[in-house]
This record gives C-alpha cells, structure tokens and sequence, in this order.
C-alpha cells in the first residue's frame, strides 16, 4: 500500500503539486492522467524521493525514503538517463550489481528480447537511437522486478512493437500482484487493464474513479476527462473537481 497524504511541491512562487492525496493499493493499476504540466512527474519524483516537499508519503507504513520502501520500489524516468560509455549489456550489469540481484542473467536476456535491444548488447549508451535509449530505459527500470513500480511517460518515443510488448509487460505485472502508477498524458493509451485513474490539472486531482465507477456513468474516460479539465457536464462521476480526503 502506497500513501500519499497532503503532498505540496512548490518551485519558487509555482505550486507544482498542491495538497495532493491519494492511495495505491497493492496489486492495483493506477493511471495518472493529465495535461503537460498538471504536476504527475511531479509528484511520482515525490513518491520516488527525488524532490523534497510538505506532506507524507509512506510504503507499507514506512517513510518512502526509508531503506525498506526504496527496497520495494522501482521507478522508470521519462528521460532516460544513460551513460555513453556503458554499452547496453553493461548498463544491465551495473543495475543488477547496485540492486545486489542473483541469477538476473536469464531475466536481462528475456528483457533484452522482449524489447528488441538483444543485437544492440555491445552498443554505447550514446549509440543508441532516441527510441533505443527509452526502451533501455525500461528494460533497466523493470530489472530488479520491484513490487511498486512508477512509469513516467512510459509510452512516449517507443516504435509500435515496443509499445505493444511493454503493453503485454504491464498486463502480465498486474496479474503478477504488482502494483502499478502509470503517468500518461496521451488518453487513448490508456487501453489497458486499469483499476483507477486519477486525473490532475494545474497541481491538483480533479477525479479520482475506479474503472466501475467510470463504466457505471454510461461515460467513457475521455468524456470524464474533458469534463473535469474543461468544466463541461459537471454532474457526473465522484471525485472530481476534489482532492480525494
Ligand atoms: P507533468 O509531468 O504533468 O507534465 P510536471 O510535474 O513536470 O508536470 O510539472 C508541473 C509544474 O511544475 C509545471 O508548471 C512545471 O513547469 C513545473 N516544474 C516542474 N519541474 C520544475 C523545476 N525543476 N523547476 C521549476 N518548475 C518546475
């Protein structure tokens, strides 16, 4: 269980996050949807332990900074962040040797595979493509297999087979048991699996929904989106236009 209490980043006079609540239940899958700016990288980086801010996070009951949430953490950037003199291969090494991983020789060969970077293993970081680089990204963000996984933008700059392979990836996480936040700004790639989604503008939740409840309202996503960042048809699903107490 991951719990984000009244969670406020302020950069300078900008509130990238305002009083931000919510909660991530074990083996769910949560989409974070919102426009540029709404403050999702935000508030995941917060989650992560990347930025400082006022509020509480806490995994399974500890502070998300402690030793034992970062142990059941895992976070894949938007960015990835690679070093150009690492060829692929070794990239994968170094991960599996900062997490202290056993036997992880199988899991980067079926991750290598899976995303299609199996030829590319002696490349340097600064070989790769821009979608090359993405798809490394989260073949070392998926390495360690942390029980709480945040993906960033996960979609963005991957070709057709990668999103479709990382797609089936996510399906296969959730029936795993894992629990999963997932930041897009792109509504129609929310086409998977999820058991909520929480919507934010401007630093703030506007709707926090289960899938039951959004297929209960007779309406589709798109619609419950464009009514809680528009204002159109305020009447409709709980949640929106408030944070979630
Ligand atoms: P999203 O991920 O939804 O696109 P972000 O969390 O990146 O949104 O940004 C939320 C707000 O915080 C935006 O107004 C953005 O300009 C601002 N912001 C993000 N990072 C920084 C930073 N390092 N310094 C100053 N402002 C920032």
């Amino acid at each position: 269980m991951l719990e984000v209490k009244n969670v406020t980043k302020r950069y300078g006079k900008n509130v990238a996050c305002n009083d931000v609540s919510f909660t991530l239940e074990p083996g769910s899958l949560t989409v974070l949807l919102g426009p540029n700016g709404a403050g999702k990288s935000t508030i995941i980086k917060s989650i992560i332990g990347f930025l400082k801010y006022d509020g509480t996070i806490t995994v399974n009951g500890m502070n998300n900074k402690s030793v034992g949430a970062r142990k059941v953490l895992g976070y894949i950037p938007e960015m990835p962040s690679l070093y150009p003199t690492l060829t692929v291969i070794e990239h994968m090494e170094f991960i599996a040797r900062a997490y202290k991983l056993t036997n992880y020789k199988d899991r980067i060969n079926m991750l290598l595979e899976r995303f299609e970077l199996d030829d590319k293993r002696k490349k340097f970081g600064d070989e790769l493509s821009k979608g090359m680089q993405q798809k490394l990204n989260l073949c070392l963000g998926l390495l360690p297999d942390p029980d709480i996984i945040l993906l960033d933008e996960p979609l963005v700059g991957l070709d057709p087979h990668a999103i479709k392979e990382l797609k089936n990836y996510i399906e296969e996480m959730r029936k795993a048991g894992k629990t999963m936040f997932i930041s897009t700004h792109i509504i129609d790639s929310v086409d998977m699996l999820w058991d909520r989604t929480i919507i934010m503008q401007n630093g703030q939740i506007k709707a926090n929904v289960t899938r039951a409840e959004v297929d209960q309202s007779g309406k589709s996503l798109e619609d419950l989106f464009f009514e809680v960042t528009e204002g159109i048809d305020k009447s409709s699903v709980s949640g929106e236009g408030e944070p979630e107490a």
